[in-house]
């Protein structure tokens, strides 16, 4: 292709293409509301003219309760779509906006339409009706625009980057009387920052959350010290045993616990046995 071809500038292809992604999705949720709300139209106009075992069949509360779940779908499906289409206006990126109102749109639809045909019996199920053919449609919103699992990746993704703060591992320590673990806000910090003290940390951790390996933002949480330094101690205490290291696929540490070796040089057995009160001695093994 020729130069004089070319839409945008030089390397932004990609941009362009990720930008037009969001208000495709939306456009595709947008798209749902209509036959979300039909179906509902029809299932209620017909449940109220079908009279069977002597009354409308609007009135069992099995079909009331079937159309109120179908409201509830089309109405968080709207607010989700306005939303992400309100922020669009807004000229805002709403990347998981609009990924959400996709998603939650497309299967919420599908999981309506049966329910519609459900109500309405035996005549929802024929083409005399819409709703059928909006069931056979519903499949491909799960695919189109971008499938379910994708949108999924795409949530997952930008969910823990944008919630990282509400998501980070509440500091915790064990209570002093009732000896379980306990989220604390004031973790006790460590001034002196030696092997031996990063290794306390890792048998603190140990004590709190068994079984799991620290992050580096975990460490420090109990002490003030720069990556380098903290890297530095690590790799000493992983030479000598004392600690495993569990290194990204850049090779940077990312997680670390104490070995076993580790926590016996940290503290006494009996500092990591500890039990409620009302234990009794005779029951501890
Ligand atoms: C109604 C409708 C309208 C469409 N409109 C257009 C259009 O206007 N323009 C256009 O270009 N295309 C359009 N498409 C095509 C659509 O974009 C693709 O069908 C869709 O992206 C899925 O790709 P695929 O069919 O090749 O499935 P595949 O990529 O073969 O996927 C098959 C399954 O594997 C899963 N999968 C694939 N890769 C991964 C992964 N890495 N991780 C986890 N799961 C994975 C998928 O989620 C899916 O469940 C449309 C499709 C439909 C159904």
């Amino acid at each position: 292709m020729s130069e004089e071809n070319r839409l945008g500038e030089e390397g932004d292809g990609w941009k362009i293409l990720v930008d037009g992604l969001n208000f495709e999705r939306n456009l595709f949720a947008a798209g749902m509301l209509g036959p979300m709300r039909e179906a509902i139209r029809y299932a209620v106009n017909y449940a109220k003219r079908r009279i069977q075992f002597g009354q409308p069949t609007i009135d069992y509360q099995v079909n009331q309760f079937k159309i109120a779940d179908m409201i509830s779908k089309l109405q968080t499906a709207r607010l989700l779509t306005y939303h992400s289409a309100h922020l669009m206006d807004m000229k805002a990126d709403p990347v998981m906006e609009a990924t959400l109102a996709k998603l939650f749109t497309s299967e919420a639809y599908g999981e309506l339409m049966p329910e519609a045909i459900q109500v309405m019996g035996g005549d929802g199920w024929t083409r005399f009706y819409p709703v059928e053919g909006f069931a056979r449609d519903s499949k491909g919103n799960e695919i189109g625009a971008g499938t379910s699992e994708v949108m999924r990746m795409v949530l997952f993704r930008w969910g823990l980057k944008a919630m990282a703060e509400d998501l980070k591992m509440p500091p915790r320590r064990v209570h002093k009387e009732l000896g379980v673990p306990i989220s604390t806000t004031k973790p006790s910090t460590i001034a002196q920052i030696t092997e031996a003290s990063v290794l306390e940390i890792l048998a603190r951790n140990y004590k709190v959350n068994p079984g799991l390996y620290m992050s580096r933002d975990d460490a420090k949480e109990w002490m003030q010290i720069e990556d380098d330094e903290l890297d530095k101690l690590l790799e000493s205490l992983e030479v000598k045993g004392l600690v495993k290291l569990y290194r990204d696929r850049r090779g940077r540490i990312a997680l670390a616990r104490a070995t076993y070796k580790g926590l016996k040089k940290a503290k006494p057995l009996e500092y990591y046995q500890w039990f409620p009160d009302w234990v009794k001695k005779e029951k501890l093994f």
